[in-house]
C-alpha cells in the first residue's frame, strides 16, 4: 500500500486529523473519486472533487461490491488489518 499527501482535513466518521491517506489500490497520484480508508477508525473514504475527504456513500460500496469484488475485497482486508492494530493499541 502507497501513501500520499491529501490537503490536511478530518476524517468524516471520526474526526482524525489527516494529512496522509493511504491507497489500498497502489495507485500513484490520488485523483477525485478514489477511495481510501481512515487509519485511525478504518472508515471508508472517498476522494472529492478537490482532493477534500468525505464518507463513502453506500451505493458506492455496494457499486464497488458488485463491479470490482477483488479491490473491494482488498479494502476489507485492509480494513481488518487496521482494526486489529487499533485493537492492539489499546490493550498494550
Ligand atoms: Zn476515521
Amino acid at each position: 500500500m502507497s501513501e500520499f499527501e491529501v490537503p490536511k482535513t478530518s476524517c468524516p466518521w471520526c474526526g482524525h486529523e489527516m494529512t496522509h491517506a493511504g491507497d489500498p489500490f497502489g495507485m500513484n497520484a490520488p485523483k477525485p473519486g478514489d477511495i481510501s480508508i481512515c487509519a485511525e477508525c478504518a472508515g471508508f473514504l472517498q476522494l472529492g472533487t478537490d482532493l477534500s475527504v468525505n464518507k463513502l456513500e453506500p451505493s458506492t460500496e455496494v457499486y464497488l461490491m458488485k463491479n470490482q469484488p477483488e479491490a473491494y475485497a482488498n479494502l476489507l482486508h485492509l480494513q481488518s488489518v487496521i482494526l486489529e492494530r487499533v485493537e492492539g493499541d489499546r490493550t498494550s
